[in-house]
């Protein structure tokens, strides 16, 4: 962690609310679902996807998931009512996971039962790693009892993600490099080794007959993933990239004109203070980006 990481990390929580909101801005489409219809729309027009995100992550009452998984019900019946071209992504704590896994589950049969019928996709995202045994029954057991619209997510920088990715032969899976902070013992520390096992859980998956997407602003894995693409022929209809919004929509756009598909991950709702402060705290990493963006916003005003 750099200096600057460190400093930004300590004084997060004394940095003012509006402020975090202004920073955060740019990745968060806003407190309401009409904020999240609006970007939807606008990343549609621009030829792009979306995976729409409800804010709330470990919550303390089963009231709480089942208030989310209702906010993910009204956003799937307002992208059919829009005509958008968008799909979920769920978090299993935002869900209940903490408070029991077949409340979490029911909440996400809920959330599928309202995609099923328009055929959109409901993608389980993957949090720290206390959920993902948890994470990946849900997956298997859903599937088994016949969901097909419905996929987990693997971090490379995890040590057991290779293993896991040939177990998951044939899922539609999202690779990314993983955004917790985890023991070293179950975690690569080196950047180069997260990179490696993202290819080879990418490889396979692709070898197995999975739909991957590949989720990452990295342009070394872009164009690892492009390679591979090319070396197996792959229709752009058996992959798709998938990328943060607000973070590197100039290598967005260019796989877009480049004929790729692309899915941004669209985060909305009214914990958006929690979520911001929770993803910069989480990784210092971030917070360096953060810290990046305020230096840029500086020099503008200049
Ligand atoms: C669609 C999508 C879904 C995801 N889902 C999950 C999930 O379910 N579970 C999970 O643990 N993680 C998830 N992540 C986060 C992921 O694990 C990484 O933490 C994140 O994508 C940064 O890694 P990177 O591959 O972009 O590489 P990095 O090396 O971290 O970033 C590459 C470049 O992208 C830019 N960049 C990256 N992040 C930021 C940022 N926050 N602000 C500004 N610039 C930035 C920088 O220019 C950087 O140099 C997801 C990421 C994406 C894109």
């Amino acid at each position: 962690m750099s200096l600057l990481d460190r400093a930004v990390v300590a004084v997060l929580p004394a940095i003012p609310r509006p402020v975090v909101r202004k920073l955060s801005a740019p990745y968060i489409a806003g407190p309401s679902l009409d904020d999240a219809r609006r970007v939807v729309a606008e990343l549609n027009a621009e030829g792009k996807t979306a995976t729409v995100d409800v804010l709330g992550e470990e919550v303390a009452q089963a009231s709480e998931a089942e208030a989310i998984a209702a906010e993910y019900v009204a956003a799937l019946e307002a992208f059919e009512r829009d005509g958008l071209d968008a799909n979920v992504s769920v978090k299993p704590t935002g869900l209940g996971l903490k408070l029991g896994y077949d409340l979490c589950k029911r909440n996400v049969e809920a959330v599928i039962a309202a995609a099923e019928p328009t055929n959109r996709f409901v993608r389980i995202d993957m949090e720290d790693s206390s959920t993902t045994d948890d994470t990946l029954r849900l997956f298997r057991e859903l599937r088994d009892e016949g969901h097909a619209r419905v996929g987990p997510v693997l971090q490379a920088s995890l040590r057991r993600t290779v293993a896991d990715a040939a177990s998951l032969a044939g899922a539609s899976v999202r690779i990314c490099k993983g955004i917790y902070v985890e023991p070293e013992a179950i975690q690569f520390r080196d950047d180069q080794e997260v990179r490696d096992s993202f290819v080879e859980a990418l490889e396979l998956l692709l070898d197995g007959g999975s739909y991957a997407a590949v989720a990452t602003h990295d342009e070394w894995l872009v164009d690892r993933a492009l390679e591979t693409i090319a070396r197996r022929g792959l229709a752009p209809s058996a992959y798709e990239f998938q990328m943060l919004l607000g973070i590197r929509a100039d290598l967005g756009d260019r796989l877009v004109e480049a004929g790729h598909r692309l899915r941004i991950y669209v985060p909305f709702g009214r914990q958006w203070y929690e979520y911001s402060m929770r993803r910069l705290q989480e990784n210092p990493k971030v917070a360096g980006y953060v810290a990046g963006d305020v230096a840029r916003s500086l020099f503008r005003r200049r």
